[in-house]
């Protein structure tokens, strides 16, 4: 019960970013090779994500929406142990469901029919067949419509589009080998090829000027520490144009704010005398989920590190490398 508790306080749904953000991860743990987003007004009137992977029976689809199941932990100890943290706690589409309009049409690689569910806060509405190609397509229409308070600190749709635009081009950044298209409004903001390779990946969110002023963070001969590994890429602070502080973060493939990656950038950045430049960053960081506190934050993006002092130098080392490297 106590492990039940602990999932039920976690809070999902913030903002149109946060449910982009969980239906996407739904999508890549659905091993899809291509993952469509598509909002309008910002997120806050729709939001469509829609995918090629394994998508889902009828009862697997039914049971989906019910409070905290997941198909994802095979024990419940799993929780415990931290193997199944950072993301899998089976409550997204529930709690999105609550707060929205929810539609899921999804059909099963394995083969059968397709099958369409509908909830309206919090209630399945309805159950039935329909037709969509193998993969899922998940609609959130009007969020929060029945939590006025929510709807109360929803910024104006272009802020919250940036923070959809920024969640969506952090997890194309994060699966390279995954075609990411972002549309707002029916106009497409960028569409990555999914060809595995990250520079041109780099290049199909950005643009070629950012690319360029990116260099690969490798992670080489980092100290000894807590990650397993440092990678990613970090713009160069004399190319980089960028007017505001921009850095993304992946722990074991998860999009989480880790304070201690952010100040370990900026102190390289400080490192390479360019205080007056904004860090432009996406990390990956792999650790033991042991040695990660995700509980730290509700909304499950803020994460601890047992060793935060420790983390910190491997990131720090690992971009001033970078820093010191040919563009790519
Ligand atoms: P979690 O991802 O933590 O398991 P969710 O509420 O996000 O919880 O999803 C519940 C379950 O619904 C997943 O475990 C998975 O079985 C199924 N599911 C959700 N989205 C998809 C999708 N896009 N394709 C296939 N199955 C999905
Ligand atoms: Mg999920």
């Amino acid at each position: 019960p106590q492990t039940v508790e602990r999932i039920a306080a976690g809070e999902v749904v913030e903002r149109p970013a946060s449910a982009v953000k969980e239906l996407i991860e739904n999508s890549i743990d659905a091993d899809a090779s291509r993952v469509t987003v598509a909002v309008e007004n910002g997120g806050i009137d729709g939001i469509r994500v829609r995918d090629d992977g394994v998508g889902m029976a009828r009862g697997e689809l039914e049971r989906a929406v019910d409070e905290h199941t997941t198909s994802k932990i095979a024990d419940i100890d799993d929780l415990e142990s931290g193997v199944a943290t950072l993301g899998f706690r089976g409550e997204a589409l529930h709690a999105i469901g609550a707060v929205s309009r929810l539609t899921i049409t999804t059909r099963p690689r394995a083969g059968g029919e397709a099958t369409e569910l509908t909830v309206a806060g919090g209630n399945v509405t309805d159950v039935r067949p329909a037709g969509h190609p193998s993969g899922t397509t998940v609609e959130v229409d009007d969020l929060f419509y029945n939590v006025p308070a929510r709807q109360k600190y929803l910024k104006q749709p272009s802020t919250e589009f940036d923070h959809v635009n920024t969640v969506t081009t952090s997890y194309a950044l994060a699966n390279p080998d995954v075609a990411v298209t972002l549309e707002h409004d029916d106009r497409e903001t960028f569409a990555t090829t999914g060809s595995g390779d990250l520079q041109e990946t780099v290049m199909a969110v950005y643009g070629r000027e950012v690319a360029q002023a990116m260099r690969t963070v490798s992670g080489e001969d980092i100290p000894d520490g807590p990650l397993d590994s440092v990678r990613g890429l970090v713009s160069h602070p004399e190319t980089n144009r960028a007017s505001r502080e921009y850095l993304s973060t992946f722990v074991n493939g998860r999009y989480v704010t880790a304070s201690v990656a952010r100040e370990a950038v900026v102190d390289a950045y400080d490192t390479q005398l360019a205080p007056d430049r904004y860090p432009f960053a996406v990390l990956f960081l792999e650790v033991d989920p042991a040695t990660v506190d995700v509980n730290v934050h509700p909304r499950k993006m803020e994460v601890r590190f047992a060793d935060e002092a420790a983390v910190k130098k491997q990131v720090e080392h690992a971009v001033e490398q970078a820093l010191l490297e040919e563009g790519l």
